[in-house]
């Protein structure tokens, strides 16, 4: 059931990207969000650029075609079986979300190439187990062969640091060897003392659903695993050699990307 009443991330995030499938909750948590981080529309379209050039290059030069996107949000422009689609069209993708307004929308990620296929299942990221087990994933995905796992902005609205760890490395301990992650993740270590407090007391009258982490912590989540350059970097700095115009700084997006690979 889509309620309208409770805030969303993926329509909250929907608005800041400038998407009309959003409510006035969700509008107004929007708002607030943006009145202490006034870029957060940059840091949304920041996270979608990041999206777009890692499954670019995992499909070209890294040869991935099979991906498991969890945290999927609400259909954009360029949503991940596109871009890859594009690249690879045998490219294969299963979507994931817990968001009933996202499986409202999902029809609109099922529009595969004749040689690829897309699936979606609703699931929640805090049950790895069950989206593993899940008889469409495991229809869709062949798990002898690579896949990249996607947690694009998600693991931030994780609780717990040890939860979020536990719950990649029970995805990934299913994946063969040459698999990938991309995953990208707000932090709040570029923001000042004022910036801080005026979070926490969002926080603290229950406004504030997500937990920004700083880099050791976000580069904990990718222990083990073999990062590709430019390492792990805020995501506008992730090969972005090709973007043209002014770019933000690290502090105006305040999220770290990477990209790394199971050996
Ligand atoms: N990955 C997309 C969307 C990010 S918005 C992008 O980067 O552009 C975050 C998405 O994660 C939303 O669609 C929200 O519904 C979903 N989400 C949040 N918590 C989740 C959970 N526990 N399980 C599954 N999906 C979740």
């Amino acid at each position: 059931m889509v309620d309208e009443t409770r805030v969303h991330s993926a329509r909250r995030y929907n608005y800041w990207l400038g998407g009309k499938d959003n409510f006035a909750v969700d509008r107004e948590s929007g708002d607030q969000i943006a009145a202490v981080f006034p870029t957060i529309r940059t840091t949304a379209r920041e996270n979608r650029g990041f999206l777009r050039r890692a499954v670019t290059h995992l499909t070209t030069e890294g040869g991935q075609r099979q991906f498991l996107d969890i945290g999927t949000g609400l259909p954009t422009a360029d949503n991940t079986h596109q871009v890859a689609q594009r690249n690879a069209p045998d490219a294969r993708v299963v979507y994931v979300d817990n968001d009933p307004m996202v499986l409202a929308h999902a029809r609109a990620l099922l529009t595969s190439t004749r040689e690829g296929r897309t699936a979606y299942l609703e699931a929640d990221l805090r049950e790895p187990g069950k989206i593993l087990a899940d008889p469409t994933v495991r229809d869709v995905l062949d798990f002898d062969r690579p896949v990249t796992l996607m947690l694009i902005a998600v693991l931030h609205f994780i609780d717990g640091t040890d939860q979020a760890r536990r719950i990649v490395r029970t995805l990934l301990d299913e994946l063969p060897s040459g698999s990938h992650i991309v995953l990208s993740h707000g932090t709040s270590d570029y923001a000042d003392a004022e910036t801080h407090a005026r979070f926490a007391t969002m926080a603290a009258r229950g406004k504030l659903d997500a937990w920004p982490r700083t880099r050791d912590e976000v580069r904990s989540l990718v222990d083990g695993l073999e990062l590709l350059e430019p390492g792990l970097v805020p995501v506008s700095e992730w090969r972005a050699e090709g973007e043209t115009g002014p770019r933000p700084t690290p502090a105006e997006v305040a999220v770290y990307g990477v990209v790394a690979r199971k050996p």
